[in-house]
């Protein structure tokens, strides 16, 4: 009943010939991917231009990393709904690790973005997570409740995705163990009203770590940065057993 949604995180990579080449390359791979496994780029805002012309009925869906909450207006950097509808996007990261650490988002501002998200008709996938210190304080539980309770506010959980990525194992090449992240990936679901939302697990996923991830119950999907920037790597994670 829960899809399963596979999402590769570009972050602030490629240009976009580079992305244009990644997806010549990956399209091939993908050919026999299981059907019903959704495939997700959130590739930086300047290729996704190209590539929603690259992609166009193909198996590939379009992410964005970022919406404002306003549909235009003096908000220099940002970008709106209505930009993005514009160049076929239909998932947004809302609320990664990096925005709220670097770029001062908040569970109210996160809040204000997946709202504006679903509004304009896109799936936001909600980040959550805890730091290294939280963690060893034994604070992951109340964090991340904290994080669903204020972001989840007035959000339609009918068309939202959920990403645990714990913060230490982001970019760190240092997984949580897959029955870590099984474990706190079904205390977010005891949390949601809906029981079908999909999770997916975030941080240091990799084609040698996916299929243990990947069969774990509670896990949905995966949420991929480092991984995802290479059309072999990403496909392997995708075709996961
Ligand atoms: P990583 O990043 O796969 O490179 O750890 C995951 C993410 O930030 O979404």
């Amino acid at each position: 009943m829960r899809k399963i949604v596979i999402a590769g995180n570009w972050k602030m990579h490629k240009n976009q010939a580079e992305s244009l080449a990644f997806v010549e390359q990956f399209k091939s791979k993908i050919e026999n991917t299981t059907e019903g496994r959704e495939i997700v780029l959130c590739a930086p805002f300047t290729s996704l231009t190209v590539m929603s012309k690259n992609l166009h009925g193909g198996r590939i869906m379009l992410g964005a990393q970022n919406i404002h909450w306003e549909i235009e207006g003096a908000y220099t950097g940002e970008i709106s709904g209505d930009m993005l509808q514009e160049i076929g996007v239909t998932y947004i990261i809302v609320g990664h690790s990096e925005r709220r650490q670097y770029f001062g988002e908040t569970n109210e501002t996160v809040n204000l973005r997946l709202k504006a998200a679903q509004k304009c008709g896109f799936k936001p996938i909600l980040c959550v997570g805890e730091t290294k210190q939280q963690r060893d304080a034994g604070e992951t539980e109340n964090i991340i409740i904290d994080q669903l309770k204020q972001g989840l506010i007035g959000v339609d959980q009918n068309n939202l995705i959920v990403a645990y990525e714990p913060i230490w194992a982001i970019g760190t090449g240092d997984t949580c163990q897959s029955t870590e992240a099984n474990r706190v990936i079904g205390v977010i679901r005891q949390q949601l009203d809906n029981k079908n939302v999909s999770i997916q697990y975030g941080g240091s996923v990799k084609p040698s770590n996916v299929d243990e991830i990947m069969s774990q119950p509670e896990i949905d999907g995966a949420l991929v940065g480092g991984a995802s920037l290479e059309a072999t790597s990403f496909a392997r994670i995708v075709n996961y057993q």
